[in-house]
């Protein structure tokens, strides 16, 4: 395949994918790990390091074990990030279980969806995600829930954290040995998140343990090299582990052994820039909103940010402009990349830590292939816009329970179609253009407008909607509603907003706006034309 000239490769892997699980590679990374601080929580300021977090991961896999959790039972994670989360997480993977990290911001739709998307046998919530707790106790293959932060709880279904350590812990479950007992590594679930919606609403991504074995070789890999650029790796990441990028990119980072990953559960501005000072903070991962704070705020000044040199954008497009604004800030003595990614190619499509122009996303990760397609699925070469198509371990196993939408992702040869248009240039450097598909982007957070459409036409008063993402500079795009009202109605901007924001969390809120239209732009196929909804949008802010 790799002779094929308008396939490109990312080279191949020099570390084996060939380990019986991922919880025995990530078991041996943390022993190995041993005294080195692995973890610390921004705010509690309270530490792991890699022995702890290995003997918190193996406690939590027996216990799991001892309350009757086996292979391919999913758990799922309702909590801000925290330690305890983490070890959870590790604990689960261990048994070849499944884990769900999820979005603590849902409302209880959103909840509901997922939940039967996940399945899951276990939930852990923690005080912030209790509201939740009558919600998660109405779903029948739910059998426990785990609140991490309290002690006395008292419901047939509620356990506490301690609580529930005490009571299953106690067994002669041998992990270290269950973790040793090959997989199929490929065809082993590991993780399941959340995906945009562009159909309607999200999707359960499941990616394999070979998924995240690749992730974490490749990690391995580029270890010495960065080592012997930045010296120790210190790294600072403040969104939550629900999203693939907080998980794999930096929970997962972590289990690299030599890498010490600060988190928060929730970004406080003053907090942050404190943190980067006293714990020397050697890079950050950030979605573009936390790059135009950087840039904006007065109280850089007041801290000593000179441990500081790799600045690390993901999740969503950084402009060029705001790229060297943010250099600027910080004299030039920073470098500043980009990565890109989705959920469904294990976040990771190109690594970080290689010096770029501005604009590009870099280059592709060892492993994977990639290629540009026009709309007849013809491959298109260097320098043409198409759409962008990546093979390889990183791929992931498939949707959840829904075999159509995995085949319209990944075709019959094994190619994932990541739905946004790019190319790559002579020195196969990537460039991330426009999306094909329609996920708005709000703060790197994923707001699919089918979702928010079909909650517009259930209102009593709203015939039809459609919905965009237009840009705004702070938060990379809003989502804006176009709404059709029924005959001889009244209804006001305010009530069409509020009755979204009733059902939806908070990133998907129509902040952008509503306007009201006789009649939504669609194809004769019925299909909404989102592309002259944002040329109208244009318009209407030209005439202001
Ligand atoms: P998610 O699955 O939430 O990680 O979303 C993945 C999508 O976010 C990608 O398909 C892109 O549309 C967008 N995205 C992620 N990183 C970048 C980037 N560096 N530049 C442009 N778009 C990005």
């Amino acid at each position: 395949m790799s002779n094929d000239p308008n396939i490109i490769c990312g080279g191949d892997f020099e570390e084996t994918l060939d380990y019986p699980t991922v919880g025995a590679l990530l078991y041996d990374n943390f022993k190995d790990g041993g005294d080195k601080v692995s973890l610390i929580d921004a705010i509690k300021k309270q530490e792991w390091t890699f022995n702890e977090l290995l003997k918190q991961s193996v406690k939590i896999a027996e216990s799991l074990y001892g309350a009757g959790i086996r292979q391919n039972d999913v758990i799922s994670v309702l909590s801000e990030n925290r330690l305890e989360y983490a070890a959870v997480a590790y604990g689960t993977i261990f048994l070849s279980a499944i884990c769900a990290p999820t979005n603590f911001l849902y409302t209880e739709r959103e909840l509901e969806h997922t939940l039967n998307i996940a399945k899951p046998k276990f939930v852990f919530i923690s005080s912030s995600t209790k509201k939740l707790f009558s919600k998660i106790k109405e779903f029948s293959f739910v059998k426990r829930i785990i609140q991490f932060d309290e002690d006395n709880v008292d419901d047939e279904k509620l356990i506490s954290y301690k609580t529930f350590l005490h009571k299953y812990g106690n067994n002669k479950f041998n992990v270290e040995s269950f973790v040793r007992k090959p997989v199929k590594l490929f065809d082993q679930g590991a993780m399941i998140f959340m995906s945009s919606g562009t159909t309607g609403l999200p999707k359960g991504v499941e990616l394999s343990q070979g998924n995240l074995v690749a992730y974490i070789a490749g990690n391995l890999e580029r270890i010495p090299s960065v080592k012997e650029t930045y010296g120790n790796v210190t790294s600072l990441y403040a969104a939550p582990w629900f999203h693939v990028m907080g998980f794999v990119g930096k929970l997962l980072f972590t289990s690299s052994r030599e890498f010490c990953h600060v988190f928060f559960a929730k970004f406080v501005p003053k907090l942050y820039l404190e943190c980067i000072q006293n714990y020397k903070i050697m890079t950050i991962t950030v979605p573009p909103p936390i790059i135009h704070f950087l840039c904006e705020t007065p109280l850089l000044s007041n801290y000593d940010l000179s441990s500081l040199q790799v600045i690390v954008s993901g999740a969503a497009p950084l402009a060029k402009e705001l790229e060297e604004q943010v250099k600027k800030r910080f004299n030039d003595e920073i470098l500043v990349c980009q990565v890109y990614g989705q959920t469904e190619a294990t976040l990771v499509v190109n690594p970080d830590f290689s010096p770029l122009s501005p604009g590009n996303v870099g280059f592709l990760s060892k492993g994977t292939y990639a290629k540009t397609i026009d709309l007849n699925g013809n491959c298109l070469g260097s320098n043409k816009v198409g759409e962008l198509c990546f093979k390889g371990p990183f791929i992931m196993k498939g949707y959840i329970d829904n075999p159509e939408a995995t085949a319209s992702a990944i075709d019959k040869d094994g190619w994932l179609h990541s739905g946004d248009l790019g190319y790559y240039d002579e020195d196969n450097k990537f460039y991330i253009v426009d999306r094909l598909k329609e996920l708005i982007k709000y703060k790197g957070y994923q707001v699919p407008p089918a979702e928010l459409e079909g909650i517009l036409l259930s209102h009593p008063k709203i015939r039809d909607a459609g919905v965009i993402g237009i840009p705004d500079e702070l938060a990379g795009e809003l989502p804006f509603a176009f709404v059709v009202k029924e005959e001889d109605i009244e209804i006001t901007e305010q009530e069409v907003k509020d009755y979204v924001a009733k059902n939806v969390s908070n990133p998907k809120w129509l902040r952008g706006g509503v306007k009201f239209v006789h009649e939504i732009p669609k194809n004769p196929s019925g299909k909404i034309l989102r592309r002259e909804m944002r040329e109208i949008y244009k318009n209407m802010k030209a005439k202001l």
